[in-house]
């Protein structure tokens, strides 16, 4: 058993999804596929950008959804004739009514709370489904459309839920017990207990398919995305970047993570619990062997793997000498940081214990300044701490790779490099795991660190 993710730049219309429904048919002659799709390309963000005018009253909101329309008539048009897509045609035509049904109700009760939002969303997953699985049905190959929500068990944080692998795995060996043919899963969506729609955060169908995959004791999970796999940095930056042939799990978390926008970071987790490899591969040219994520990789000779990068962060400094040998200091900040709902990237501490240096989005970084400001005002007040600064325009680049663990001497040449290019280093921070160095530097050194970098480690 074999399952295909395909991404929603490889399902983004009419041609695309022929395309993909010829990759699946080539690959259901060597064994048994099940194909986890996401929502055609730029579906998820209209549904949001509806959602947000039509909660707001804004009319604005018809023109996303006629968008949402076109696309998928169009799609439909260009797959099946008059004939033979009359039925897919109503159903599609019924859902895009219900959707614009709902969008009503959120623009007179102005109100499109997370829970609301996520039912929202999840018509994108079913519609791609719907016209994917009919299609292979009009091309005599026998598939079945399944709706995740069904299958799929999770609590109810809404927009970003925590799956229960146990009952999702359970569902899933039910369902493929009866299965014919082809299953047509739509990734992305799931439920909680009572039936009410969740979804498993922005780009969540990697993690679907790995969900499946698990649950089916699959023997390889791959994700079809429109680049050749996992790159040793961003090609857009680095002209030099080149496809990693084989990664081990932790790498490739540690890479998704830090922005290689090539698989969702959670994918992992059910992989890494079974023992199943994924594969990465390109829609746009199957040929390539793409990069292969499992336990035991064949090692490169490189020291690192990949160097990556996330864009647009800032650094919140917290000052002070009061800081110094009081316990539980670090934790209070953390603390007040966690329950703003604020995501800290990176944090750094020196051994003086004078400051501690967080990094976070641009975007939160202002508020979470505002809440420290306001919750530790005691401590500012009696000048235990001395100033909370902010520090904009920054990036944070990552130096990854396995074979970083206990070599020494790594850290010496990522500095040297960035020193003799004249790019200073505001934060450093290397886990014990010793397999990610990452430093904040200024945005607009990004092109000259990450071209410096690759071509001090790995050309
Ligand atoms: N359609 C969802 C999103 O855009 C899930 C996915 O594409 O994986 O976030
Ligand atoms: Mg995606």
């Amino acid at each position: 058993m074999k399952i295909m993710k395909f991404g929603g730049s490889s399902v983004a219309n009419g041609e695309r999804i022929k395309n993909v429904a010829g990759i699946i048919q080539d690959e259901m002659k060597k064994g048994h596929v099940g194909v986890v799709l996401s929502a055609m390309k730029g579906v998820t963000n209209l549904l949001i950008s509806a959602s947000e005018k039509a909660e707001k009253g804004n009319k604005g909101f018809l023109k996303d959804l006629e968008e949402i329309e076109s696309k998928h008539e169009e799609a439909v048009g260009y797959l099946f004739s008059a004939d033979s897509g009359k039925s897919i045609k109503e159903k599609i035509k019924n859902q895009l009514h219900e959707l614009r049904d709902v969008l009503h109700g959120v623009e007179l009760i102005k109100e499109c709370s997370k829970r609301s939002m996520d039912f929202i969303m999840s018509f994108g997953e079913k519609l791609s489904c719907q016209i994917m699985a009919a299609y292979l049905n009009s091309q005599k190959i026998e598939s079945q459309f399944i709706d995740s929500s069904k299958v799929v068990r999770t609590d109810n944080t809404h927009g970003n839920a925590s799956v229960n692998f146990e009952v999702s795995y359970s569902n899933i060996q039910e369902i493929f017990k009866s299965m014919k043919g082809i299953a047509v899963i739509t990734g992305f969506i799931a439920s909680t207990e009572d039936g009410i729609t969740t979804t498993l955060g922005r780009n969540g169908s990697d993690y679907t398919a790995a969900i499946y995959g698990a649950g089916l004791n699959s023997e390889i999970i791959e994700i079809w995305t429109d680049v050749d796999g996992v790159l040793s940095s961003d090609p857009r930056v680095v002209k030099s970047a080149f496809v990693v042939p084989e990664i081990s799990y932790e790498e490739a978390m540690e890479l998704s993570y830090f922005g290689a926008e090539v698989i969702h970071p959670y994918t992992m987790i059910p992989a890494v619990d079974k023992n199943i490899p994924i594969v990465i591969k390109n829609t746009l040219n199957p040929s390539a062997p793409g990069t292969v994520i499992a336990k035991d990789v064949k090692r490169h000779n490189n020291v690192i793997t990949g160097i990556a990068c996330i864009d647009d962060v800032a650094i919140v400094n917290i000052e002070g000498g009061g800081m110094m040998g009081i316990p539980g200091m670090a934790s209070r900040i953390l603390d007040e940081i966690a329950k703003a709902s604020i995501n800290i990237i990176m944090i750094s501490q020196a051994s003086s214990e004078h400051s501690i240096c967080l990094v976070m989005k641009q975007s939160e970084a202002l508020k979470a300044k505002e809440v420290l400001e306001s919750k530790l005002k005691d401590e500012i007040r009696h000048k235990m701490i001395h100033q909370i600064s902010l520090r904009t325009d920054h990036i944070i680049i990552a130096v990854i790779g396995e074979n970083m663990r206990g070599t020494p001497g790594i850290s010496g040449k990522l500095f040297s490099s960035l020193g003799e290019n004249e790019i200073n280093i505001y934060a450093i921070a290397q886990g014990s795991s010793e397999r990610n160095i990452s430093v904040v530097a200024l945005k607009k050194d990004k092109e000259k660190a990450l071209t410096s970098l690759h071509k001090a480690f790995l050309e």
